[in-house]
């Protein structure tokens, strides 16, 4: 998806980075010409079209900067992971995401403030795409070469791309940990230096855009707000750390911000019935995704809470009970449900007209049906029957009625 994204980035900037003030100003002609999905990549022959040096450097600063305020002792505590994979190792994490999430946001209306020209993020952002690859590549490289000594398959190609080591760390300071957050803290900064960009030549943001960036605030102040629940998430206790999960975390904001940035280019705005169609959509998928993840990991945490008092739920032989009633009674998934109905109301606002806007809630689509199933066979591995039982129980796996 990144590599989509890529391309398409040199077709905006193709055709509207130098002439983005003509392009703004015509709304036909920035959605139907420069987002159009037929359109070709125009490459340059001038190399600082696609990397200068000064954006790299912003780059990395920033990112040490995350790595700074990860391993302060302040903004959060210091709590223990799951046990690692055959070990009985638990590592400890500091969870201060939602503090740093509010220094980066604070950061950047210092820096708009003080005319700091922080919209040449969006006029950079092929330089700064690039950048963020090469990070990539050096940083899966660097990682192949720490752990090489004891590469899991031998493949060469194979261990660098999936990674070797489950939780590169250097002390406290966790990598894998580090560059999910990170990417996510982007992401919304990102939408940020859209919102200021469409401020440029005495325009206004339209109302349309500015829930968008709202609907992705909340989705993300939410994730780091309980981030207790991101250190049991699949992500950080099984995938190893290689090029293909760097990639999922750190290009986060170079694909994730894509409805902002394509609001902001073309001033489209949805009419308001429509809008408030898509606000309470969104409340629901979020009703859905906080209230099925927050039930879950209450109950794993304590399942003699009296809130689970009326609860059916099936008894393994490892000790863990599996939930048969509220969310996790409707279907085996439900809070993958909610994440794709919040994902949908990000590209709804942007109309029909434009295909990219759609691409992260299909790319949502596709990787949480393929999760769902390799949760499931881990879950058969882990509970056996009881699993078999209420797979029974509980027949859809994600949407009731239809999946
Ligand atoms: P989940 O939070 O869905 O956890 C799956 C685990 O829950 C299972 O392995 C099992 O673990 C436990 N479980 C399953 N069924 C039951 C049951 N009936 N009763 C009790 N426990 C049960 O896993 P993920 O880490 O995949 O997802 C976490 C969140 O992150 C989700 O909301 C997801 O949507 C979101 N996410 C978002 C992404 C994005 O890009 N926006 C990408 C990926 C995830 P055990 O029994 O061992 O406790």
């Amino acid at each position: 998806m990144s590599w989509y994204v890529y391309s398409r980035i040199l077709i905006d900037r193709g055709k509207c980075g130098r002439n983005l003030k003509r392009t703004i100003t015509s709304h036909n002609n920035a959605s139907k010409g420069n987002w159009s999905i037929l359109a070709v990549p125009r490459f340059h022959s001038d190399i600082n079209s696609y990397f200068d040096i000064k954006t790299f450097f912003i780059l990395t600063v920033w990112f040490v900067l995350q790595c700074i305020l990860y391993i302060l002792p302040v903004g959060g505590e210091l709590v223990d992971g799951l046990q690692i994979k055959d070990s009985r190792i638990r590592l400890k994490y500091r969870l201060n995401a939602f503090f740093v999430l509010t220094i980066n946001i604070i950061g950047f209306f210092i820096a708009l403030l003080s005319g700091i020209q922080v919209t040449s993020v969006s006029d950079k952002l092929l330089q700064m795409t690039t950048s963020g690859v090469l990070l990539i590549f050096v940083f899966s490289i660097l990682l192949y070469l720490r752990a090489n000594i004891s590469a899991k398959t031998g493949n060469c190609f194979n261990d660098w791309f999936n990674g070797v080591e489950l939780n590169p760390r250097w002390g406290l300071f966790d990598l894998k940990y580090v560059c999910f957050r990170s990417g996510i803290i982007g992401w919304i900064l990102m939408n940020f230096v859209n919102i200021a960009k469409a401020f440029d030549n005495g325009n206004r943001p339209s109302v349309t855009l500015l829930i968008v960036e709202g609907f992705q605030l909340m989705y993300v102040a939410d994730y780091f707000w309980f981030e207790d629940g991101i250190l049991v998430s699949r992500d950080i206790v099984h995938e190893y750390l290689g090029y293909n999960l760097l990639v999922q975390f750190l290009m986060i904001p170079f694909c994730f911000a894509v409805q902002t940035r394509y609001l902001m280019m073309t001033k489209y705005a949805l009419p308001w019935y429509c809008l408030l169609a898509v606000i309470i959509l969104n409340l629901i998928g979020y009703w859905i995704y906080r209230g099925s993840n927050s039930e879950k990991n209450n109950f794993r945490k304590n399942p003699n809470d009296p809130q689970f008092a009326d609860y059916e739920v099936i008894p393994t032989s490892t000790g863990k009970n599996l939930l048969v009633s509220g969310w996790w009674g409707i279907c085996r998934h439900p809070n993958y449900l909610g994440d794709l109905i919040i994902s949908l109301t990000y590209a709804l606002p942007t109309g029909f007209t434009c295909f990219l806007p759609y691409l992260n809630p299909l790319f949502l689509f596709v990787m949480l049906i393929g999760r769902e199933r390799t949760d499931g066979d881990e879950c058969s591995k882990r509970y056996g029957e009881a699993w078999q039982t209420y797979c029974h129980r509980v027949k859809y796996r994600i949407i009731p009625y239809v999946y």
